[in-house]
């Protein structure tokens, strides 16, 4: 750099320059800060959503492009949070765009040591027997006084952070119906 050039880069020179006399504007920031914009404002749509992972249920904003999530942020209309996320409800963007998120059925058969991949229709036909057949085996008409239990104590369910409403519901549903009574979510642990 030259000296002419230095000399013009020095901080006063650039805040008279600039008209930024308090220093806290154009005077003070990089070519790379100014090249900066939010993230948000590439996506063309933006939907109103609520953070799964825990029973705070705070507002969230999720912004898409091309019908990708590209970020997602607090909504400050939410009278639960006010536009604030923790860093969980921060980070839920990668709920859906984590390069690891594991997206087949992984299955470990009993005292194996590596994991397989199975096919899911594989998968729902072995959880389906290992449901029936434990249900059967443990079911509790009446207890040893005659009174009515109608229940199995052999099946508990316990559900990830990342399921939504409506998959909640109807868990709930399913695993009542089938006469459960351990019936958990991790947002509540
Ligand atoms: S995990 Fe954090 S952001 Fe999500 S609902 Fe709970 S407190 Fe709110």
């Amino acid at each position: 750099m030259s000296i002419a050039k230095t000399f013009l880069e020095w901080p006063v020179l650039r805040q008279v320059r600039s008209r930024d006399l308090l220093g806290r504007g154009p005077a003070v920031t990089s070519a790379q800060t100014r090249a900066k914009h939010p993230r948000t404002q590439d996506a063309d749509t933006v939907a109103r959503s609520v953070c799964p992972y825990c029973a705070v249920g705070c507002g969230q904003k999720v912004f898409a492009k091309n019908g990708k999530v590209i970020a997602i942020e607090g909504d400050p209309d939410s009278p639960i949070s006010r536009g604030r996320l923790c860093p969980k409800g921060a980070a839920s963007e990668q709920l859906v765009n984590a390069p690891n998120r594991v997206t087949k059925v992984r299955y470990r058969a009993p005292y194996a040591t590596e994991w397989q991949d199975l096919d899911v229709d594989v998968a729902t036909d072995m959880i389906a027997d290992r449901v029936i057949e434990s249900r059967r085996r443990t079911w509790q008409d009446a207890d040893d006084q005659g009174r009515p239990l109608n229940r199995t104590m052999g099946i508990a369910s316990l559900g990830g952070a990342t399921l939504d409403n409506e998959e909640n519901y109807l868990i709930k549903k399913l695993f009542t119906s089938l006469g459960a009574v351990q019936i958990e979510n991790q947002a509540r642990i």
